[in-house]
């Protein structure tokens, strides 16, 4: 294992090796860009540190030494020295940008001494005493994990005193005492003294990079976003001179994308500050400028930052995330990185390099993460209801989509209130990586400082929630739980818009309109049904759903589940009198109401689909899940009979004997689907013949409507059977009267174990088979689908006993397993039986991919979904084959030839 990679000695390839930052910079001093000379510690370094109880390997010391003496060299400063101080930055970066998710510590190796040697170098003292009080607080931080706001308080204190506002406006003197009071509180909150020796400094820093690998925020970072450990496993650190953007006004330091990560126009986007330190900009501290400025402030430094941006893109034929330093006039390139983009610029800027002829189609469809288009279905304000509503101020629009919610200033509050449902905007100065959870939990975020690159602007774009950032007419006040702008008081608890699209923040809760597809999306959609091999059609259970998921480019639908048509207001109570029928008479009287509903239904939506097939599944769900819960009968009837009242007291006590009389200690395998066919077949019956009539119906006016029908929970032949015979006298009564033969397909789902495992013998009997994951993985888990996720799954995941939730995406090795058995049965009696998935599984792009490689026929999702899914089938066409296993296999081959 080789440790540590000066930058000459890596390229950009190995992200996983050195760190998606470490790669950039190799591959940047491989192009001759002006990067400032540094080495990488590696990832499995880091990954040897966890294993070795957080120990640093042996001679790695040395060979940090070794390459400090390296940089050294290439820059002519001096490590600990009182001339010439050579100072570093010690970052961390991992194979997936994490944007201030782990720790980095600046202006490393300053002490007494060397302090007086930066002073020399820079000719100004104020500026080494300023870079000394920024790393002490920033390393008291990071590696002793001591409170900003302690530092905090002796700052405003020495502004008090000095009877200045700004901290540049504080004197030598006052930062001398700031540099000893900060010492103090490190030493005070460590018991040691604070380390002077700049390699000590350095061992403990990159200990503590290595530690925010497993920092909360990293942990639920990577959670959230599905980082497994095969896409990042551990950090790299980064140990780069410094270079200072804070030497004066010919000094500046910025943030820019090669293009707009918010609508994927083509310009330089981002902001810089000048005579400031990076942790500025990205921290938000102070408002930046728009980088446009940078042209009349520092044009000969923006001709390079234009020439870098250009240079940079053609190499990596991706748009770029740059961090730049300039000091004294010399332009340095501390990162690239691939620019984070919403999907809105995610799709245009695809689109556009393709006819820029940087990347070609293939490519345009590899680079869009498939589960990032969801944005692009986001609100918008509705303009034209607009009118009545008071915008209060505006602010940065730093990423798009209007949400409206309640006002809550504090970061937990929020997390809480959202996570229990409460849309929520969270209101705060500045947001800092440890808040992310509550942007998770809030539908919106809304600061008073920072620009279009600050935490809360990064963080909110990645995750497609609107935001707007450097609001600065907004007055906070934490205390009182208000804020004021422009004379207007929002108190928490008010309910606001905010328009990330505008920056418009509103009172009230704005009417708002569902988003258009853009010709942007509608190329790459089109692109990817020529590509896509598997079909992709919606689980949607109306016709406004079907008509939908038609619109968003579904072929059919693959699961309609038909007991959603009677939860509607107007149906349930006529499937209540159904339920509680005396006798099969009374019951066949409801149930001819409700055959009404039904066909009338399968009637638009079997239009909506026109030309596609439409799975309709017949009754699923246990009875007693569509009456009142018994304990809320029971209330109900203890407060009657206190009260004395008889008004609905018969009909209660009826509804809560029937309810207890269906009621199961374990309704998931109890009496439902097939099971409720078999012992009520009037309403299976009633069902089938719905869609028979309304099949007639549509013929007859010459739609081409293609309904299939489909049991649910099937685990047998027998019971395959047992409901085929209704179908088979139903399907000739039916073409007696309507004398015309009618094709509706009759299959099953495969949902129960036992019936992928009997999968052959279904086939015998099934004309198509459809895979229902939810309930499959329910069963081979055994993990009940109702509790597991909100009950044990979180902490399975926190302890990495599963890596993503197998409710979200297959579990290849057991479920996928049960599902290639089924799949083998099948085809072994039909090789061309018609197979596809209708779980929640047909819309998540990972399990797409399993599905296309296992050779379904298509995947259902549902409609907000379709285009997600359209990608990602695309996408499994595209995806190499993975080498490895392909030479592994030949060798084998080979091997057994031998032998
Ligand atoms: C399934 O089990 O995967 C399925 C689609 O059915 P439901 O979610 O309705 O049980
Ligand atoms: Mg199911």
């Amino acid at each position: 294992m080789k440790p540590v990679y000066f930058f000459d000695e890596g390229d950009g390839k190995n992200k996983k090796l050195l760190g998606g930052k470490g790669a950039g910079l190799c591959e940047m001093t491989r192009l001759k860009l002006p990067v400032p000379p540094g080495f990488i510690i590696t990832t499995e370094v880091c990954n040897h540190y966890y294993q070795n109880n957080k120990k640093l390997p042996k001679g790695l010391l040395a060979q940090v030494k070794k390459n400090i003496a390296k940089i050294e060299k290439k820059t002519g400063k001096k490590w600990n020295s009182k001339d010439n101080p050579l100072l570093v930055s010690v970052r961390s970066g991992a194979a997936i940008s994490m944007p201030g998710m782990m720790d980095t510590i600046l202006n490393l190796g300053i002490n007494d001494v060397t302090v007086e040697g930066l002073a020399k170098q820079s000719n100004n003292p104020r500026f080494a005493l300023d870079s000394y009080r920024r790393f002490i607080q920033l390393f008291g931080k990071v590696v002793f994990g001591v409170d900003d706001k302690k530092f905090d308080e002796v700052l405003e204190t020495a502004k008090k005193n000095q009877a200045v506002q700004s901290d540049g406006a504080l004197n030598e003197k006052s930062l001398r005492g700031i540099v000893s009071e900060y010492k103090k509180i490190c030493e005070k909150y460590a018991g040691r003294p604070f380390p002077s020796d700049p390699f000590e400094q350095l061992e403990l820093a990159i200990k503590a990079v290595f530690a925010s690998w497993k920092g909360e925020r990293a942990i639920v970072y990577r959670e959230k976003n599905n980082i497994t450990k095969d896409i990042a496993d551990g950090t790299a650190v980064n140990v780069v001179t410094m270079v200072f953007g804070n030497m004066g006004n010919d000094s500046a330091t910025g943030v820019v994308f090669t293009r707009n990560p918010g609508d994927g126009t083509k310009h330089i986007f981002g902001d810089y500050l000048l005579n400031a330190q990076g942790e500025d900009v990205v921290a938000g501290v102070r408002t930046p400028k728009p980088i446009d400025n940078m042209k009349v402030e520092l044009p000969t430094s923006y001709k390079q930052l234009e020439n870098t941006c250009n240079k940079l893109e053609k190499h990596f034929r991706e748009p770029q995330d740059i961090e730049f330093t300039i000091e004294q006039g010399r332009f340095y390139l501390l990162q690239t990185r691939n620019g984070k983009m919403n999907a809105v610029s995610m799709v245009k800027t695809s689109v556009d390099m393709v006819k820029e002829k940087l990347i070609n189609k293939d490519q345009a469809l590899r680079r869009i993460q498939a589960e990032q288009l969801e944005q692009l279905l986001h609100k918008t304000i509705d303009q034209n209801k607009a009118k009545g509503f008071k915008q209060v101020t505006k602010g940065i629009a730093a990423s798009p989509g209007a949400a409206s919610g309640v006002v809550v200033f504090d970061v937990k509050k929020a997390t809480t209130m959202g996570e229990n449902g409460t849309k929520v905007i969270l209101v705060r100065e500045e947001t800092k990586p440890e808040d992310v959870p509550a942007f998770f939990a809030a539908a919106g975020i809304l600061t008073s400082r920072g620009g279009k690159t600050s935490h809360a602007a990064v963080v909110a774009r990645g995750m497609g929630k609107p935001c707007i950032v450097g609001c600065s007419d907004l007055k906070i006040d934490y205390d009182n739980g208000k804020c004021v702008a422009d004379g207007q008081t929002i108190n928490e608890g008010d309910t606001i818009t905010i328009d990330g699209s505008s920056g418009g923040i509103f009172l009230g809760e704005m009417p708002t309109i569902q988003p258009q597809i853009t010709d942007d999306f509608k190329t790459i959609l089109d692109w990817s049904q020529k590509i896509k091999k598997i079909g992709v059609r919606a689980n949607a259970d109306t016709p406004d759903a079907a008509k939908l998921a038609r619109k968003y480019g579904a072929q059919g639908i693959g699961l309609c589940r038909t007991e959603r048509m009677f939860n509607a207001k107007d149906r349930i109570g006529l499937f209540v009198d159904m339920i509680m029928a005396k006798t099969l008479d009374e019951r066949n009287v409801v149930l001819e109401k409700l055959k009404q509903l039904q066909k009338s239904d399968f009637i638009e939506i079997l239009k909506a689909m026109e030309g596609y097939t439409v799975t309709i599944r017949l009754l699923d769900p246990p009875l007693h899940e569509f009456l009142p819960n018994p304990e809320e009968l029971a209330n109900k009837i203890y407060k009657l009979e206190k009260e004395n009242s008889t008004v609905g007291l018969e009909q209660t006590k009826t509804i809560l004997n029937r309810a207890r009389d269906l009621a199961e200690i374990n309704p998931m395998m109890g009496h439902r689907g097939v099971r409720l066919g078999i012992t009520y077949p009037e309403i299976y019956r009633m069902q089938i013949i719905a869609v028979f009539e309304a099949t007639a119906e549509l013929v007859k006016q010459k739609v081409d409507a293609r309904p299939q029908i489909m049991i649910p929970q099937v685990s047998s032949v027998a019971e395959l059977n047992h409901i085929k015979r209704i179908y088979d006298e139903i399907k000739s009564e039916m073409e007696q009267k309507y004398k015309q033969k009618l094709k509706i397909d009759f299959g099953t789902m495969l949902e129960v174990v036992r019936a992928c495992l009997t999968a052959q013998e279904l086939a015998n009997t099934a004309e198509f088979f459809s895979f229902g994951t939810n309930d499959l993985t329910q069963a081979t888990f055994s993990f009940s689908r109702e509790d597991a996720e909100g009950k044990f799954l979180p902490e399975y995941l926190e302890k990495d006993l599963l890596e993503k939730s197998p409710f979200q995406s297959i579990d290849e090795n057991g479920v996928g397993s049960l599902m290639k058995i089924g799949i083998a049965g099948g085809r072994k009696i039909k090789p061309k039986l018609e197979i596809g998935i209708c779980g929640e599984h047909g819309g998540d792009p990972s399990s797409i991919k399993f599905c296309h490689k296992s050779g379904l026929s298509y995947v259902s999702a549902s409609p907000h979904r379709i285009p997600i899914a359209i990608v990602a089938a695309a996408q499994a066409v595209l995806e190499k084959p993975q080498k490895t296993n392909k030479k592994a296999k030949k060798k084998a081959k080979k091997k057994s030839k031998k032998r």
